[in-house]
C-alpha cells in the first residue's frame, strides 16, 4: 500500500506511524545514494533532540529510529529508487532490482551538501584529495593533520564544521562572503572565541591548488578584488544544502529553490504522493521537525487511502 523513500528522521517516522497503522510500509532506504540514515550518520553529538538530556551520536539516534520502524513490521530495503512513474495509481515505483507498485508514496529522500564549481575543486581535481563538503566525515583523515584547514560558509554549518576541525588541523579558517555571520549567537561565539579559529569575512574561493593534494586556495576580497593564495590542507564547503529529488523526472511541483511543494499537511501536486522531512523543508531543517513530519505524512496516507477506499 505505501512505499516510503529515505532513511532519515522523516521516512523512519513515517514507518513506524504507518506500519502501526497495518499500511506494511516498505522502505527504500538508498545505497549508491548515501548511507542509510541520512544527514544525522555524519554528525556526531545531537544535543537538541528531545528525549536524550545527555546528548546522543547522530548514527545512535538513526539506529533506534530504525529499530523502532522493523519493530512494527515495516520492511526495509536497502536499494535506490531510481524513477517513479506518477501518471497512473498505483504509482509504478522503479529500484535498482526491479519494479514495485504503491497505492501511495512518502518522499522522505532529504538534502545533500552543496558544492562550489570552483577551479580545483571538481571531481577529477581535488574533490576527495583535500576538498570535501562534509568535515564530520572526512575531517579526521590523516592528510588535515596540523594543517591551515578553510571552511566555506557563514551559517551554523560553517561553524559546527570549523569547531569539529580544532581537533585535527593547526588552524581552521572560516571564509565567509559577507562581514555578518547567518549561524545562531551561541554558536557563533564559541568560533569567535575559539583560539584556532579566525574568520575571513567579505572573501569568496577563487581557486584551489596542489599536487596529490591540496596546497593553497586563492581567495578574493569581494570589495577590492583582490586576490590572495593561502597555504592549505583542506577546504570545506559548508554552503547549505539541495534537496534529492531528481528520481522524480520533474513530475512533482517543486519551489523556486528545488524543494518539493506541499499542501495542506503533506501532500504534493500528486495525489497519493507526499512528502516529509528535509526535501521538502528549506526554512527548519532539523531532525526533530523531519521526524514530525514524517508523522504527519503517515497520518495523511492513512486518512487518504481510507477515503480511497470508502469511495469504491
Ligand atoms: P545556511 O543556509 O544557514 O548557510 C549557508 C551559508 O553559506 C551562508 O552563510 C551563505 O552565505 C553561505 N553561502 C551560500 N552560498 C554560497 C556561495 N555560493 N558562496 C559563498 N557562500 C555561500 O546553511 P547551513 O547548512 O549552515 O544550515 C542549514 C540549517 O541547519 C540552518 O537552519 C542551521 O541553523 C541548521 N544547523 C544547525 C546546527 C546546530 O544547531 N548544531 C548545525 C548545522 C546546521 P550568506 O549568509 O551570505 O547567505
Amino acid at each position: 500500500k505505501l512505499v516510503i523513500i529515505g532513511s532519515g528522521p522523516a521516512a523512519y517516522t513515517a514507518a513506524i506511524y504507518a506500519a502501526r497503522a497495518n499500511l506494511q510500509p516498505v522502505v527504500y532506504e538508498g545505497f549508491y545514494s548515501g548511507p542509510p540514515g541520512g544527514q544525522l550518520m555524519t554528525t556526531t553529538e545531537v544535543e537538541n533532540f528531545p528525549g536524550f538530556p545527555e546528548g546522543i551520536m547522530g548514527p545512535d539516534l538513526m539506529g533506534l529510529f530504525r529499530k523502532q520502524a522493523e519493530r512494527f513490521g515495516t520492511q526495509i530495503i536497502g536499494e535506490d529508487i531510481t524513477s517513479v512513474d506518477v501518471s497512473e495509481r498505483p504509482f509504478k515505483i522503479e529500484s535498482s532490482s526491479g519494479v514495485v507498485m504503491a497505492e501511495a508514496i512518502i518522499v522522505a529522500t532529504g538534502a545533500v551538501a552543496k558544492r562550489l564549481s570552483v577551479p580545483g575543486t571538481a571531481d577529477h581535481e581535488f574533490w576527495q584529495k583535500g576538498v570535501t563538503a562534509c568535515a564530520v566525515c572526512d575531517g579526521a583523515i590523516p592528510i588535515f593533520r596540523e594543517k591551515h584547514l578553510f571552511v566555506i560558509g557563514g551559517g551554523d554549518t560553517a561553524i559546527e564544521e570549523a569547531l569539529f576541525l580544532t581537533k585535527f588541523g593547526s588552524k581552521i579558517f572560516i571564509v565567509h562572503r559577507r562581514d555578518e555571520l547567518r549561524a545562531s549567537k551561541i554558536m557563533a561565539q564559541r568560533a569567535l572565541n575559539h583560539p584556532k579559529i579566525e574568520m575571513i569575512w567579505n572573501h569568496v574561493l577563487t581557486r584551489v591548488e596542489g599536487d596529490t593534494v591540496v596546497r593553497s586556495v586563492t581567495l578574493q576580497n569581494v570589495n577590492t578584488m583582490e586576490e590572495t593564495k593561502h597555504t592549505a590542507g583542506g577546504l570545506f564547503f559548508a554552503i547549505g544544502h539541495e534537496p534529492n529529488t531528481s528520481f522524480l523526472n520533474g513530475k512533482i511541483e517543486l519551489e523556486s529553490n528545488g524543494y518539493i511543494k506541499v499542501f495542506k499537511g503533506t501532500s504534493t501536486s500528486v495525489e497519493g504522493i507526499f512528502a516529509a522531512g528535509d526535501v521538502q523543508d528549506h526554512i527548519y531543517r532539523q531532525a526533530i521537525t523531519a521526524a514530525g513530519s514524517g508523522c504527519m505524512a503517515a497520518l495523511d496516507v492513512e486518512r487518504w487511502l481510507a477515503l480511497q477506499e470508502s469511495a469504491h
